[in-house]
Parts: structure tokens; C-alpha cells; sequence
């Protein structure tokens, strides 16, 4: 079955197929480790997730790849010229006050002033959430889970390289700059051609900073600073790397080939991090390309707005799961089909409603699990795509991973009565490896069903009293969510309880 997925380099669906047949090589930018994941930022990793479970679905052996940022990604980095604060800096004057304020635990970064221990702490709460979710890459930490700070070698290198090939210069202000100049192709990604960037393309070049440059969308490839709260010696001074040059080093090096198969990232990447890192790696190899397949996530938002740290509007995947989001305390399973039910091209409204109806989803998979594994004694029977039912599902995940088609196929199949429960077990479960949404009932047992419901149903109730404008209902309801120890907020997924601490 021909699998095809959208290109942003060609702005066009094509069909897939990998450079060599024995693997398929894919590399994902990773979180900035400065702060908790929210959930719009595992909208993007769980993409990359099913990314990789659809083609391992088709028989492909996939190497996944992704990068943690620990070091050189500034606050205003949007821009081409980067600059700003470097963001582990900012953290480390956040997590005073989060520490104040319990957010983050006591102890929990030792020295918040030491950038290793932020960035660690971050890490470690990132692969937490990432397995929680089933991420299969956050299982293959450290191998396939690269941190920039252990790459800094590998960074030098590639700016040395194009230093000697003339792509590279050390600018009057000493920062090693890439000449887009030098590189006809910078904008072919984002369409952000260098004419087009001259002419004010959304601000995206500051005025700041020119005379150091040939060209004022250089982008910076090593900063010598002493005073940098991260610093290395470097042949240009010692200072620390810019922010795109770390993915150009970190896939290549991981990956083992100048050329790979899939590049994945969220929207926002698209310029100027991806159009700089095809830069640096042609550059680097002389080869006109660098992914074959660019593929990005459009944004999870918040009342019309993207999910982001910086505005903080956002929730975390512990927020969620813990019931503080929206009321509801759910199995990570429910949450992960909330992130991946709508099209990935498509941007997402996080709701209530929409959790409510991952649960009843994933209820009803899980339902059926238990009621197979039960009927089959466990014995699940092979089965393939010549099965009409696998058929149609992997008809719409080729379809550039139309899951809401996949799940049009699975939802109603599930409902019907299986007279072969080994032959139904074996679709289960090659539907979930990829969908990875139907756990088994033990495991969903650990969540505190009964009370959480009940209370989920009241924040629904007095939601519905406020519609109708039933004031004084809305007030009976509010005042026994509260009885039971919750406090009650509204928020823009409606109404909240949230469990009043001893
Ligand atoms: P960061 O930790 O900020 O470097 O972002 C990690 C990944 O999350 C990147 O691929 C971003 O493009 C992606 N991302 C950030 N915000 C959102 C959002 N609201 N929805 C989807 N992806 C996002
Ligand atoms: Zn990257």
C-alpha cells in the first residue's frame, strides 16, 4: 500500500518511500528543557509518535531521533537574529520564585542557579510525561535522546567545515555567522527567500546588530561570550553554539547519513529553525539536501490562541491527568487520543467536551479488550491487511495519517459482535500499537473513577445550569462540589474543581 504524507518542501502530498529500504531514518526537535512540556508542545512529539508507529505498521524498521535543548536557545529566537535571554538563564530566576510558590518542589533543583540541574530536572519530568504518554523515542534515552550540551564536539566541527567552505565567517563583532548569501537555496522551506526577507517578511530580520553581518538575515552559528551561563572553549573564543546548529549535528551524527528520511517539528520551526538547519547540513555536505520529507504539526490552541509557555496559557500533561485542566481526571491513554484524534495539519481546540469524548473512546476500546482477551484466553490470532477491517485502517493512516478515518473504521467495528474473539484480538492489537489507546482494564483501575466522575458530572451539571441561566441550581451545584472538599473555578474549558489540599 502506497503510503503518502504532506512535504512542507514541496507544499504537496507525495508518496513515501525511504532512501534505503532497510530503515527508515527521522529525526524530531525535542523539547527546550526549561520548563514542563505542555500539552500543545506533546501534540507535536506524539505526531512524531505516530509518525514512526504508522511506519513501523507498514513494516518499516524506523530510527527516531530527537534532541533535548539545554543550551542556545534565546527568548527571541522567532527572529532570524536570534537574541534575548538565553532561556536556561531565564529559568533560573523562575524557578526561585516557583520554588516560593511550591510549584516546583523544594529540593527538587538542587542549585537552581546551576543550568545542568535545571536543564536535568526538566528532562527527567519531559521523558516522564513522554513514556506516560507512550512515546516510544522517550524509552530510548539516552541512545536515540541526544542532550545539545554532550554535543558540543560535533558543533564545532560542522561551523568548522563551514568556515573552510565559505558559508561561514567570524563577523566584526567576532560571532561566527552563516552567510545565507552563500546558500541559493535558503527559503526554499518556509518560502522566506532571501528578496522576500529584505522586504520585511513579518519582521522576521532586526535592524539591530548589521554592521557585524554581510547580511542581515545571518543567522548565528557560535556566540564567544565569557559571561554566558553556559560556556565551552571554542576555536572563535569561548561562548556557546546558536540554536538551529545542534539538530544539523545531532541528526546527522545519530543518524549516521547526510541525507535522512523525515524531519519533524511544529509549525512554528519551519522558519528560521529548519530553513537554517538545511543551510548548515547541505552546507556542511554539499548535498542539495538534507530531509526528504519535512513534516509539521500544526498548533494546539487555547480560545483562538497557540498553547505556549510564553504566554502562559497553557497546561501541562500532569494538569491534565491530574483532573486540574478540566475538571477530569483521566487514564494518559485519553489524553494521548485527544492529541492525536484531530489531523495533525489541522490546528486543535484543547476542551473539555473533546476529552469527555476521548474517554468514551477509549472506554469502549478498552471494553472490548477486556471482553476479547477474555473470550480468546488470551490467544490473539495473526492477522493481516488482507482483513477488510486492518484493510480500511491502514487505508486512512496512509492517507497522511487520517486517524479521525482510522478511528471511523475501529469505532463502529468495535461496537459489533466478534464471533472469532482471537481473530478481533489480533486487530485490537495491531490497531493499538499504532493508536496506543486501548490499555487494559487493570491498568486503567489505578484512576479514582468514581469519585472524579461524579464530581466531572456536577462541573457539567452546574455548566449546563449556568447556559440556561438557572442561577440558583448552578448555585445548589457549586456548593456541593465544594462540601467535598474541591474548590470550583471556571475557566475557558468551563468549570474546574479542583481537590482542596489538607
Ligand atoms: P520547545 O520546547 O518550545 O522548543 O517546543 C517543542 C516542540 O513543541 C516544537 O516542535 C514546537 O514547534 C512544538 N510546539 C510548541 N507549541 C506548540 C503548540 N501550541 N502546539 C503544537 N506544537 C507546539
Ligand atoms: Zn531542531
Amino acid at each position: 500500500m502506497e503510503i503518502r504524507f504532506y512535504n512542507t518542501l514541496s507544499n504537496s502530498t507525495e508518496v513515501f518511500q525511504p532512501v534505503n529500504s532497510d530503515c527508515v531514518r527521522m529525526y524530531s526537535c525535542g523539547p527546550t528543557v526549561y520548563d514542563f512540556a505542555h500539552i500543545g508542545n506533546f501534540r507535536s512529539f506524539l505526531f512524531a509518535d505516530l509518525i514512526r508507529r504508522t511506519l513501523e505498521f507498514f513494516g518499516y524498521k524506523v530510527h527516531h531521533v530527537m534532541n533535548i535543548t539545554d543550551v542556545g536557545h534565546m527568548t527571541d529566537d522567532a527572529n532570524a537574529d536570534g537574541g534575548g535571554e538565553d532561556k536556561m538563564q531565564a529559568a533560573a530566576r523562575r524557578i526561585k520564585e516557583d520554588k516560593k510558590s511550591g510549584k516546583v518542589p523544594e529540593g527538587a533543583v538542587g542549585n537552581p542557579d546551576d543550568p545542568y540541574q535545571i536543564a536535568q530536572y526538566y528532562t527527567d519530568a519531559f521523558l516522564s510525561d513522554a513514556r506516560t504518554l507512550g512515546v516510544k523515542v522517550a524509552f530510548e534515552y539516552p541512545d536515540n535522546i541526544l542532550h545539545a550540551t554532550k554535543n558540543i564536539d560535533v558543533m564545532q566541527e560542522m561551523i568548522a567545515t563551514l568556515i573552510s567552505n565559505g558559508h561561514a565567517y567570524v563577523g566584526a563583532d567576532g560571532v561566527v555567522y552563516y552567510s545565507v548569501e552563500s546558500f541559493p537555496a535558503y527559503g526554499s522551506l518556509s518560502g522566506n527567500t532571501l528578496d522576500r526577507l529584505l522586504t520585511g517578511a513579518g519582521g522576521r530580520i532586526s535592524e539591530e546588530n548589521q554592521s557585524n553581518k554581510r547580511h542581515p538575515a545571518d543567522f548565528m552559528l557560535w556566540k564567544p561570550d565569557k559571561t554566558h551561563i553556559m560556556k565551552w572553549d571554542s576555536p572563535w573564543g569561548a561562548g556557546y553554539p546558536g540554536w538551529h546548529i545542534e539538530c544539523s549535528c545531532m541528526a546527522r551524527k545519530r543518524l549516521g547519513r547526510d541525507v535522512i528520511d523525515i524531519h519533524t517539528g511544529g509549525e512554528d520551526l519551519i522558519f528560521p529553525h529548519h530553513e537554517c538547519e538545511i543551510a548548515q547540513t547541505c552546507g556542511a555536505t554539499g548535498q542539495d539536501t538534507f530531509a526528504r520529507f519535512w513534516m509539521h504539526a500544526r498548533f494546539l490552541m487555547v480560545e483562538g490562541e497557540k498553547m505556549s509557555k510564553s504566554k502562559g496559557n497553557f497546561w501541562t500533561v500532569r494538569d491534565v491527568l491530574e483532573g486540574r485542566a478540566t475538571g477530569i481526571k483521566v487514564h494518559p491513554a485519553v489524553l494521548r487520543l485527544e492529541l492525536i484524534k484531530s489531523h495533525y495539519r489541522a490546528n486543535m481546540n484543547f476542551t473539555k467536551k473533546g476529552l469527555q469524548d476521548s474517554a468514551g473512546i477509549v472506554r469502549r476500546l478498552t471494553d472490548l479488550r477486556t471482553r476479547l482477551e477474555a473470550d480468546s484466553g488470551g490467544k490473539a490470532q495473526p492477522v493481516d491487511l488482507s482483513h477488510p477491517i486492518l484493510k480500511q485502517f491502514a487505508e486512512a493512516l496512509a492517507d497522511d495519517l487520517n486517524v479521525a478515518g482510522a478511528l471511523g473504521v475501529i469505532v463502529p467495528w468495535a461496537a459489533e459482535s466478534h464471533s472469532d474473539a482471537g481473530v478481533a484480538l489480533g486487530i485490537l492489537n495491531k490497531v493499538n500499537d499504532v493508536l496506543a489507546v486501548a490499555p487494559l482494564a487493570s491498568e486503567t483501575a489505578t484512576i479514582d473513577d468514581g469519585e472524579a466522575s461524579r464530581i466531572q458530572a456536577l462541573c457539567t451539571q452546574m455548566d449546563d445550569a449556568r447556559t440556561r441561566k438557572d442561577w440558583a441550581t448552578a448555585d445548589g451545584i457549586r456548593k456541593e462540589i465544594q462540601a467535598a472538599g474541591y474548590d470550583v473555578k471556571t475557566s475557558p474549558q468551563g468549570t474546574i474543581a479542583e481537590k482542596r489540599l489538607a
